[in-house]
């Protein structure tokens, strides 16, 4: 990468003290693992909108689909305060060029999903969204999301990470000049990674690519990104990875010894019962690739998506 990634994220996450008791929710992968990799761009809307540190909880009430913003013991509503506040907000923040945002879970402004909204009789439905995650995600509908909760699942934040790194890529290949050809090349590099999404929106892309010289570029592009972004978005599961390494391992029948071969799909095949973990067959077709210099599969994404260290394939 040029440059380093830069992120969305709630500012309590990385321990700034803003939450409405003057505490923090310090993130340690957030901040020492990922945060090597990454640069973050802090946001908090309830203290950006104005509201001071301590300040009274607040929580969604009313029609999970359009809920209000309102203090809980005061019964003050905030939603105009927060609403006007975040729609600038996410105006400026396109200057940023995020690859994604990190949101805090549970909380009635920053929540991603599933944040409770209270209705009559003070009962709590868990179908909200926090206000200013719903109005950034619908302003940036293709920008990766995830909660820090969320991200406690490793093949949620092998999911995400991924997402984000190939979008960084995406960003490279639109600054730069390249054109139809580097489309292409960026197709052909990132075939392997799609496809362990999934097979339908990479012959959808392939189509796009193939219609590529009568379709005008900011067509072609916009067209491109949303299916990349729709297919990466779709889990990649064990059966699906399973196929595209005895895709790559096809690669060296004429190569790999009879007792070499065994060993490899073996060892894919443990990883297909989810007996051990992607890491695994994956530094094995690497082995394979450096040994025989082996051009095609050498400029994958698949076998790396994302920092080796994040150690993102050794829980998947
Ligand atoms: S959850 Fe959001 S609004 Fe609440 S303290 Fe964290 S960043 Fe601020």
């Amino acid at each position: 990468m040029d440059e380093k990634i830069r992120l969305g994220i709630s500012a309590c996450l990385l321990g700034r003290p803003v939450r409405f008791d003057g505490g923090h929710k310090l993130d340690r992968f957030l901040t020492e693992t990922l945060g090597s990799y990454v640069e973050y761009v802090p946001v908090c809307p309830e203290v950006e909108c104005g509201m001071p540190v301590p300040r009274e909880s607040m929580h969604l009430q009313g029609d999970p689909s359009s809920p209000r913003l309102v203090t809980v013991r005061s019964g003050v509503d905030k939603t105009e305060q927060m609403v006007g506040w975040a729609r600038q907000r996410v105006v400026e923040l396109e200057k940023e060029k995020l690859m994604g945002f990190i949101f805090k879970s549970d909380s009635p402004s920053s929540g991603m999903e599933r944040v409770k909204v209270y209705g009559e009789k003070n009962m709590a439905v868990r179908k909200g969204v926090g206000m200013f995650a719903r109005i950034f995600m619908e302003h940036f509908p293709l920008l990766p999301v995830e909660e820090e909760g969320r991200l406690h699942d490793p093949a949620i934040r092998e999911n995400f990470i991924e997402r984000i790194f190939t979008l960084a890529h995406w960003r490279e290949l639109l600054a730069g000049d390249g054109g139809r050809g580097a489309l292409v090349e960026f197709h052909t590099r990132h075939k392997l990674l799609i496809l362990s999404h999934s097979a339908t929106h990479y012959r959808e892309m392939g189509g796009l690519i193939a219609r590529a010289k009568h379709v005008l570029w900011p067509q072609l592009v916009e067209g491109y990104q949303v299916k990349l972004m729709e297919a990466l978005k779709l889990k990649a599961t064990a059966k699906k990875n399973a196929n595209v390494l005895m895709h790559m391992a096809g690669y060296f029948k004429d190569q790999l010894t009879s007792g070499e071969k065994a060993e490899l799909l073996g060892i894919i095949d443990l990883y297909r019962k989810e007996l051990i973990p992607l890491i695994v067959p994956v530094i094995l077709i690497n082995h394979y690739v450096r040994k025989f210099s082996q051009p095609y599969l050498q400029n994958q994404y698949y076998l790396h998506p994302h920092p080796i260290e994040l150690q993102l394939r050794n829980h998947v």
